[in-house]
């Protein structure tokens, strides 16, 4: 249970001495609950206070970390509810599920499928996160095969290995990558998978009955037998069931401080929906309604790229829009005499703008002028993006010793700033371009040729 700015209070020195940049023990105790200060930054907290304080401290969402290295995947220590209360922070693992009972050449070539499809979206690369495997064939030597042919097509990408019994599950590690996600623990077999997990470092999976009486009650039993890194798999497979588990979780965990059920969630939405189309919409709500491992059944580029979209969507910080550098854009083989287009530097509306001036086949200049990350439209309407800052941009990246011609380009949508810009770029021609995107190859065919 988090504690009060005065219950800290009373765990602190009561010296005054400001060493931790506060004027007060009190005040440093209310910026410690409201989470704007460092229990470090004072160097006289006894250590009896220092356990008391980090118990309290500690995200009420535990941070699971499946796999190593680069490709490893951090999730949970979610802080909201709402993604328009804060932000949320660590996007779930998609991961997609093999049975071992497919011959070890197609399990290797569908993890490297898997695991090699990226997509670019807003100059970022997204990519899923690994495969799991399951072992149906109750054998352990056919396990560790199957297990084995995925690594090949892997590499070191994360994995979830899900087996009934941790004899099953043993030979498989062998041949994992690093600190893979294991499961199921349940009623029947969870002392034997803890100990497992225990032993090998490994983040375990434990599943209720459809409840969450009975989750909460093996999460209990599993932490109480070592092991910290818990995934939470509620057991329901159906969309309304998985969405009301999921939210009342989060809010178990947020709201009330429930320790007992502070962990990520798993969710299985080829269990919910039995075709692609519908796995891929309880894939989505499982996206946005709090999963911290997602195990799709089916692999598909087209589902793959729409649900890293949506992920991206959802954990981009509302707050903070995703940007790229202003400056002057090179788009194809640009001359002097290329047309030159300006906009703000919004990422969507950078990837956008120029795409579609490369579809058109016409190298262009594109100016990226700073308008804090806004679209047009936005930065317009919030005195981010006007003639002044156009002008500024067109100067401090020195386009005209860049360009032969005194043209500029203006997105359709601030039609109304080109007055105000042949006034601050005198000698200039403004010429207003589409309002969308869509529309610049047309543009510069009909116009600048
Ligand atoms: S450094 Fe510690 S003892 Fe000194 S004022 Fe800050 S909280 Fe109090």
């Amino acid at each position: 249970m988090a504690l009060s700015g005065l219950a800290i209070y009373k765990l602190l020195p009561k010296t005054n001495c400001k060493e931790c940049g506060f004027p007060t023990c009190l005040a440093f105790a209310m910026k410690l609950a409201a989470k704007q200060a460092e229990l470090s930054a004072c160097p006289y907290v006894s250590e009896e206070a220092k356990r008391a304080l980090e118990e309290s401290a500690a995200p009420p969402i535990r941070l699971v970390r499946i796999g190593e290295g680069e490709r490893a995947v951090e999730v949970g220590n979610e802080t909201v509810v709402f993604r328009h209360e804060k932000t949320f922070v660590h996007p779930p693992g998609i991961f997609v599920r093999l049975r071992d009972d497919r011959p070890p050449g197609e399990i290797e070539a569908e993890a490297a499928r898997v695991c090699s499809y990226s997509v670019e979206r807003v100059g970022l690369q997204l990519r899923l996160s690994g495969v799991a495997l399951e072992c149906v064939s109750q054998d352990a030597d056919t396990f560790a095969a199957a297990v084995e042919a995925a690594r090949r097509g892997c590499g070191e990408a994360p994995m979830v290995l899900l087996a009934s019994s941790a004899g099953l599950l043993q030979p498989a590690l062998g041949h994992a990558s690093a600190r893979p996600l294991l499961g199921v623990a349940t009623a029947a077999n969870w002392e034997e998978m803890a100990a497992l997990a225990k032993e090998r470092g490994c983040p375990l999976v434990v599943r209720g009955e459809g409840d969450l009486g009975s989750l909460a009650e093996m999460a209990g039993k599993v932490k109480a037998a070592g092991v910290e890194d818990i995934v939470l798999d509620p057991g329901v497979r159906t969309l309304s069931g998985t969405l009301a588990l999921h939210t009342a979780l989060r809010r178990l965990a947020l709201r009330h401080n429930r320790r007992e059920v502070g962990y990520p969630i798993i969710a299985f939405p080829g269990e919910v929906g039995k075709d692609l189309y519908c796995e891929a919409i309880a894939a989505a709500q499982d996206i946005a309604k709090y999963a911290g491992v997602i195990v799709l059944d089916r692999f598909d580029p087209a589902a793959a790229y729409v649900l890293l979209t949506l992920r991206l969507n959802i954990y981009t910080d509302p707050q903070k829009p995703i940007q790229v550098s202003p400056g002057l854009y090179e788009i194809g083989a640009v001359k002097p005499e290329s047309p030159l287009l300006v906009t703000t530097n919004f990422s969507l509306t950078f990837f956008s703008v120029s795409s579609e001036v490369e579809a058109s086949g016409m190298p262009a200049w594109l100016l990226v002028a700073d308008a804090e990350g806004l679209s047009v439209l936005t930065a317009w309407a919030a005195g981010k993006f006007d003639a002044a800052t156009i002008a500024k941009a067109v100067k401090q990246f020195g386009v005209d010793g860049k360009i032969a011609h005194r043209k500029i380009i203006l997105p359709g949508f601030v039609a109304s700033l080109s007055g105000e810009l042949e006034d601050e770029l005198p000698g200039w021609e403004v010429l207003v371009g589409p309002r969308e995107a869509v529309d610049i190859p047309s543009f510069l065919k009909t116009t600048w040729s």
